[in-house]
Formats: structure tokens, sequence, C-alpha cells
């Protein structure tokens, strides 16, 4: 039988049930992680695993038609069917940006659409995981009474959407001001108790970590290793969308450290049971005001560095204290990486122009673009390699950041790419002049 369970990341003796409430090594107080019995995984060659998962894909099997629960045995495969809630994540556009990647230089160029998702974020995918384990938990009479969260405006969005869809009582705390208006009013309408803090995302860490020492309330941030257990499918889904070839490199957007995580291990768990033959390199994109990653990898990941974030238009990223550092700093070696990042001008320029070629992006997908930008610039990157970049949320969510940078409005911006309305009376012979002028 496949068996999944927690075990210290460091490597500490001891493994505990995934239904218990725990979150950090009860030796060390360092993170946990999902382990698998990969033998018993083992008792399906690759091929098998591969037809398994094409068999399911795009259908409307429950659970399995859902991207996440595709891989089920491979993520928690002894949780019933019933206790999973699920909105059929995953599943989303890999989109071929051939328009864009032929301006920047890397025309084997696809962007992965995790911002396509029932809340707009790729924190779907890990959050259908640790909501479905509550509900397990509490349907065999656990403490569990909620499920709380920090967040930057997506975790929060997510946990509240899945709270709601299973029955289960969700509180959101959230940094006052620092999350855009569609963040802040998606949680109320799934009937979360938000909490807006007068501090930052860091701040209301603090507080949540604390709330949830009494374990009626169950802690639902990356630190809790369900969620990367669900994120981790991204990667998986990503290969297999290119018939299980791996690209020559994925970019992702990094805050907590939680998803990049997540991406190598779906990869690695990949390439142990023999679907994939080599390993992407990764890059770890992060905003210039708020870089402790990008800081610690500059002195080859000497120590941890944590900083007060300064405020940046990809608000779902300004974290200074990034959680799951260790995890990130081993996939980035595991993975001969890179960590990069952009300034305020970068990201959004990079953003609009993404938007030019018929994407929508939010200003997160934008760092990680500014960062393909450099690396091909400084020919790290070279033009006959694929390369994917993740999108993290939907355009959607930031209106503001759109309309500020189209307004020439946005602090630390030139809008180079601004394409603002044309206010004209109702009359045809002046809208005859102003189109000639604008056609050319
Ligand atoms: C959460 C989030 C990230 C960063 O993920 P981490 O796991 O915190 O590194 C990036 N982009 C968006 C839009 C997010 O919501
Ligand atoms: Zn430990």
């Amino acid at each position: 039988m496949y068996n999944a369970y927690f075990r210290c990341f460091r490597g500490c003796p001891g493994r505990w049930p995934l239904y218990e409430i725990i979150y950090t090594c009860p030796n060390c107080g360092g993170l946990l992680e999902v382990a698998h019995d990969m033998d018993a995984l083992r008792d399906r060659s690759a091929a098998a695993w591969m037809r398994i998962f094409d068999d399911r894909s795009g259908t409307t099997r429950f659970p399995y038609g859902s991207g996440v629960w595709r891989y089920k045995e491979w993520v928690v495969p002894d949780l019933e069917d019933e206790n999973i809630v699920s909105t059929f994540e995953g599943n989303t556009n890999l989109f071929w940006a051939s328009r864009l990647g032929e301006q920047i230089g890397v025309p084997d160029l696809w962007v992965k659409q995790s911002g396509n998702s029932h809340t707009g974020s790729f924190k779907d995918l890990g959050m259908t995981v640790l909501v479905s384990v509550v509900k397990q938990m509490m349907s065999r009479g656990s403490p569990v009474r909620a499920v709380a969260c920090a967040s930057t405006g997506d975790t929060s969005a997510s946990l509240a959407a899945y709270g709601a869809a299973a029955g289960i009582p969700t509180i959101v705390f959230l940094p006052q001001g620092k999350v855009s208006p569609a963040q802040l009013i998606q949680p109320i309408a799934n009937g979360a108790t938000v909490l807006a803090l007068d501090t930052d995302f860091d701040g209301c860490m603090r507080v949540v970590k604390e709330v949830t020492k009494d374990n009626s309330i169950y802690l639902a941030n990356s630190m809790n290793s369900l969620r990367i257990e669900g994120q981790k499918t991204v990667g998986i889904e990503i290969v297999q969308q290119f018939d299980w070839e791996t690209p020559d490199w994925i970019i992702i957007p990094v805050g907590n450290l939680g998803n990049v995580s997540a991406l190598g291990k779906g990869l690695l768990q990949m390439k142990e049971l023999g679907l994939i033959a080599k390993l992407p390199r990764l890059v770890a994109a992060q905003a210039a005001h708020a870089n402790p990653f990008y800081q610690s990898y500059k002195q080859g990941f000497k120590e941890k560095v944590s900083l007060k974030a300064q405020k940046t238009l990809a608000s779902a990223i300004q974290i200074g204290d990034p959680v799951s550092y260790e995890k990130a700093v081993a996939t980035i070696r595991a993975f001969d990486g890179i960590v990069e990042q952009a300034s305020e001008h970068e990201l959004a320029d990079a953003a609009a122009r993404a938007d030019l070629t018929g994407l929508y992006t939010c200003p997160h997908t934008g760092v990680a673009l500014a960062v393909l930008i450099k690396l091909v610039n400084q020919g790290i990157i070279s033009s006959d390699e694929r390369v994917v970049v993740i999108s993290t949320a939907h355009g959607l969510k930031f209106t503001q950041f759109k309309v500020g940078y189209h307004e020439d409005q946005l602090p630390e911006v030139e809008a180079h790419f601004a394409n603002p309305p044309i206010y004209l009376p109702a009359d045809v012979s002046v809208v005859k002049r102003t189109l000639e002028r604008k056609l050319g």
C-alpha cells in the first residue's frame, strides 16, 4: 500500500501521521516535509505512471480530473475520496508565448498560467490538499474548529474558498492596506473571519503562529508542508504537458519560498521514479524591494538573510523573513539554480510588454519575466533553450497595478508601454483624423 507521513526536513528521527496537528519538528524546531514510501510507488513502472496520469487528464472523474488529485498516489495516497475538497484546480494552460519569446530572444517560451484557477492563483494547488486533510481529521473527531492563515492576499482567498466549499470555518490575517481590493473582498465574500492587522505579512505570520498554538485552530500557512505537497504538482503537470519532456529552465517568482521548494520536490519525485532523466534549471525571481533570498544567494547561502521588506508592486511577495528558506536553498542547489531580482520599473515594464503580446500578467509574473529578460541579455539563458515562466496569479486581481501603469502613475516606474485611452468628442471627423494618426 502507498503511504505518506511527516518527517523532519533536517533529518531528525521520527515520523508523524499527516492527520496529526504538527507543523514543525519537536526535536529541532525546523520544518517538516511529507515523505512517501518510494519503494511502494516503484510497484508501477515510470511508463505505467505516465499512462495512468495521461488517462486521468482532462476527465471529470472525481477526484482524478483535478490537476492535483490526478497524482493522488504521489500526494496523499490514503485520503478518503469523500473528504477531498476540490475545485478542479490545476489543469492550467501552458501558454505558448511565441510572440513575446521572439521579441526577447527565446522563441521556445511558455507561460504556465497557474493564476487561471478557481481563486485566481496557484495557492489553490496546495489548499485543496490542506483542507481535504483537515476535513478527514474533523470527520474522525479531531479537536480542530477552524483553519487560519496569514496572507499577502492569495493564500487567504484560497483558504476561504476551500473552507466555504467544505463547510469549515476559516480565519485570515491580512496586513492592512497591503493587499489588492480584489484579494481583500475574496475571503469576505467566502465568509471567512477577516482580520486586517496594522502590520506587514511577517507581523501577521507571528500572530497566526501564536493563535494556532491552540490546537483547535489549524495553521494553513506553507510552513505546513501539506500545502507544499499540492503545490509540487505544478512541475509534474508542466512536464506532462510537454509529453513528459523536461524544459531547460523554469522561472518562478518567490516570497515565502514555499512555491520554489514545492516545484523542486515534484520534479525530484519524477526523477526518482524514472519519469524524467534530466532536471531543468530553476530560477527564483525576487522583487528588489523584498529580496532576502537574493541577498543570501549572493553570499553563497552562508546564512539566512531576514529584513524588513519594502513596499513593492509585487505585493504577494513582499516578505522579509521567508519561512521555507532551508527548503529553497536545498532546491536551488539541487537544480543548479539561480536567484535574480527585478526593480519596480523592470517588473512593471516586463508585465506590460507581455500584455501587449496577449497575456494579462500580475506583477509577480512581471518579476519572473523581468528576470528572464535579464538572464537572456546576460547570455545565461540561450536562444535555443526551452523556458517556462510560472505565472502565479491572474492579472485581474491587480487592476490598480494595470491602471496605475497605463496612467503612468506608479512610483519608480517609467511606463514605456503605456497605452492610455484617448478621450474624444463624439465627432466622426475627429475620430477619423485620430485613427489615421494612430494607424500611420
Ligand atoms: C504566494 C505567491 C507567490 C510566492 O509564493 P511563495 O511560496 O510565498 O514563495 C508568488 N506570486 C503570487 C501571486 C503569490 O500569491
Ligand atoms: Zn528536526
